[in-house]
């Protein structure tokens, strides 16, 4: 599936990724865009990916592919 993408040396779906960032299961999720930014903890390249954790929630973040770091646009 071309949508995939490696992350920390594992082949992700955009759920699995969104799965890595929220550390729980989600609802659903959008495709894996490619962001012009650094990872602030290695520099490495980021990923963003959009989601659900629940039905009344639409979350986007962010993962680095090559370490732990996560964030996303909650407040
Ligand atoms: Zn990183």
């Amino acid at each position: 599936m071309p949508d995939n993408r490696v992350v920390q040396g594992r082949m992700v779906t955009p759920k699995a990724l969104a799965e890595m960032i929220e550390d729980e299961r989600v609802m659903d999720a959008e495709s894996i865009t490619e962001v012009d930014r650094e990872c602030p903890e290695c520099g490495g390249d980021v990923l963003e990916v959009g989601y659900m954790p629940s039905v009344t929630e639409f979350v986007t973040g962010s993962k680095c592919q090559d370490c732990d770091w996560a964030d996303t646009d909650r407040e």
